[in-house]
């Protein structure tokens, strides 16, 4: 397998940052990762797994050796009455995945459909979007351990999957590649339409579906994030922040609009849009980077600037988050 010396990793960043790594690799089959973890050349470097790189925020050139791993397919693994089980590669696109899933009229994705990214980060991050989020179908993620090459499979339980969270940003970070996911979807879906503007979009159909769905989120999505191709973002760059009941309580009784979500009895999770928006950086551009004029949780990246840039403007609104509301503000990103 070749490994790139002094890589650019522009396209490999939905932000598009100029930055490059020191050594690039991007393994197609288990063995060829296997053999890149157990060669001792790279084996003192920085390691960085990296998918399709859309929520990293690269502040400088990475000084070591940077693996994405490229392992494809869609496999049926089981079956019975209700569901079926995929075995899916760590290098499929999320959203051919989706795709695949509506085809089959298999449930359990599809209100995760259009976010950008490979299915080997969708444990890592529990993506979530209109209700739905992948810990939902996902019952188990097959993993190489970059220490030793030795395969690791880990039960959804041992996944630890929590907002945007899982075992993989936290104890096993950086120390597990994920190589497939195993998927349950349901052969009978029961459809999840009351989130967000999704019923609205789905008057536009002639009937309620599966593909219909689908296609109600990519529209919705469409019209609300920017197209990376055209504008560099990493998606949302702040979680949205869970704050105790009372704090919630008093800034509802300031804008009544604030729609809050119950996580359990003393916390509720609050928009981290609403609240950069009420603090003004909606739209605001500062220099080649600036805050997204339809969704104030996205930073954008207008060409030509830095991740550092990028970093100091997430601070900034951080900062006034805070002084305006009381309320800390996470990034939602990787900051590297
Ligand atoms: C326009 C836009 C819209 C978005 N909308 C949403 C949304 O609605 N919901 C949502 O949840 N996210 C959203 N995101 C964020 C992003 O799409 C997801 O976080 C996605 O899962 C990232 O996938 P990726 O392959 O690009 O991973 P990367 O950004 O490359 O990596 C993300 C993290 O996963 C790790 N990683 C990646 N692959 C592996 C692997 N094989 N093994 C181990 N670790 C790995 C990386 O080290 C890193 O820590 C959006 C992003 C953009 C640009």
């Amino acid at each position: 397998m070749t490994v790139h010396a002094d890589y650019s990793l522009k396209k490999l960043n939905t932000f598009g940052f100029d930055v490059r790594a020191k050594f690039f690799a991007a393994p197609e089959t288990i063995e060829t990762l296997r053999e890149l973890l157990s060669g001792n050349r790279y084996a003192r470097l920085p390691q960085l797994i990296l998918g399709g790189g859309s929520n990293m925020l690269f502040c400088a050139d990475f000084d070591g050796l940077v693996i994405q791993p490229r392992i494809t397919g869609i496999e049926k693994t089981a079956e019975t009455a209700d569901d079926v089980y995929l075995r899916v590669g760590a290098g499929v696109v999320w959203d051919d995945f989706v795709a695949y899933a509506v085809q089959h009229h298999w449930g359990g994705v599809e209100n995760l459909s259009f976010i950008p990214g490979q299915v080997g980060a969708s444990p890592v991050q529990n993506i979530g979007a209109y209700g739905a989020e992948a810990k939902d179908s996902i019952r188990q993620v097959e993993c190489l351990l970059c220490a030793t090459g030795e395969r690791k499979v880990f039960t959804a339980e041992e996944c630890a999957f929590g907002y945007r969270d899982s075992i993989f940003k936290q104890a096993w970070r950086g120390r597990a590649i994920v190589t497939h996911v195993v998927f349950r979807l349901a052969k009978q879906p029961v459809l999840r339409t009351h989130y967000g503007t999704i019923e609205e979009e789905l008057k536009k159909f002639p009937e309620v579906t599966l593909q219909t769905l689908r296609e109600a989120i990519i529209a919705i999505r469409r019209k609300k994030l920017p197209d990376p191709q055209e504008l560099g973002s990493a998606g949302s760059f702040f979680k949205n922040p869970v704050v105790p009941k009372k704090l919630a309580d008093e800034l509802i009784a300031k804008d009544p609009q604030m729609a809050v979500y119950p996580v359990n009895g003393d916390y509720v999770k609050l928009p981290a849009a609403r609240l950069i928006e009420q603090a003004g950086w909606k739209g605001k551009r500062a220099g080649a980077v600036g805050v997204h004029a339809q969704q104030a949780l996205v930073i954008v990246h207008y060409g030509g600037g830095t991740g550092r840039e990028a970093l100091a403007l997430s601070s900034l609104i951080g900062q006034s988050v805070y002084e305006k509301f009381g309320v800390q503000l996470e990034p939602e990103v990787n900051i590297i």
